[in-house]
């Protein structure tokens, strides 16, 4: 659109106009340096004041800190609420929690070639919506429910849909992105245990002793010891936590180097 009004405005100045032809030559002149001066200039301006690129991967990152940070003041605060629940709410409040901060985390790096277990879910809530959806229109096809009625549930579907296919579309801009991160970190346990090259082969050997299958794996700055994520059925990193102390564990997926820290729940 850039330049459209401009030219338009000098197009219809009537013809008797003194110096019609300059008044034209200049609009043209203003559209074109606007258009070709600065579009031609704008890559190299942008690479001299070396402004960075948008990095997918490491605003998920960020997103799993502060969600995880976030949790923790929300499980406080839920600690805090005692009293009587005899419908088990608070379990279920704990489990919808994690779920959402593993989503959050399956959106970084798990095993090649693997469907995550936030991909699994996607894939079978995906097919089931859409029957669910087909289910809906035939009911109202046959007049079985007040039209706002049908409008409502459709409207649910259509948000919980839009969420899935959103983090879907995501997580493939996550992966194809290469992580950059910043060194600079207030946790002192960050700054002590700088990342180091992965082995090749990770594997949980814990999890192959146990007959589980793994989602990530993470490893030890202090030991070298390889576990599962928190998304994997064996947990084995967290635990390798529990039992040891050690604070900061680095990611043993390929080409990944970001690290957490357990004691502050951040990530460098
Ligand atoms: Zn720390
Ligand atoms: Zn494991
Ligand atoms: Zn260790």
């Amino acid at each position: 659109m850039r330049g459209v009004v401009t030219l338009a405005a000098a197009f219809i100045i009537p013809a008797d106009t003194p110096h019609r032809e300059v008044l034209l030559l200049i609009a043209l002149a203003v559209v074109g340096g606007t258009l070709f001066v600065q579009g031609l200039t704008l890559p190299w301006l942008t690479r001299r004041l070396d402004v960075p690129a948008p990095d997918p991967a490491k605003d998920a990152l960020a997103r799993a800190t502060l969600l995880e940070q976030a949790s923790q003041a929300g499980l406080s605060r839920l600690s805090e609420m005692d009293g009587d629940d005899p419908h088990g709410v608070c379990d279920l409040v704990r489990k919808r929690i994690d779920e959402r901060n593993f989503a959050a985390w399956e959106q970084l790096g798990t095993v090649g070639g693997q469907e995550s277990p936030s991909e699994a879910y996607a894939r079978v809530r995906l097919a089931m919506l859409e029957a669910e959806r087909e289910r809906v229109l035939e009911v109202r096809s046959a007049g079985g429910a007040p039209s706002e009625v049908v409008s409502e549930v459709l409207a649910m579907l259509d948000i919980e849909e839009t969420t899935i296919t959103v983090a879907a579309r995501d997580r493939e801009r996550i992966r194809t992105s290469a992580l950059r991160l910043d060194e600079a970190s207030e946790c002192p346990e960050l700054l002590a245990q700088p990342a180091t090259p992965t082995p090749p082969q990770p594997v949980c050997a814990e999890c192959i002793a146990e007959g589980l299958s793994w989602v990530a794996l993470r490893r030890c700055l202090d030991c070298g010891n390889i576990g599962c994520c928190d998304s994997s059925p064996g947990r084995h990193a967290t635990a390798h936590f529990h039992a040891t102390q050690h604070p900061v564990m680095q990611s043993a997926q390929p080409d990944e180097v970001w690290r957490w820290c357990y004691v502050h729940h951040l990530t460098a």
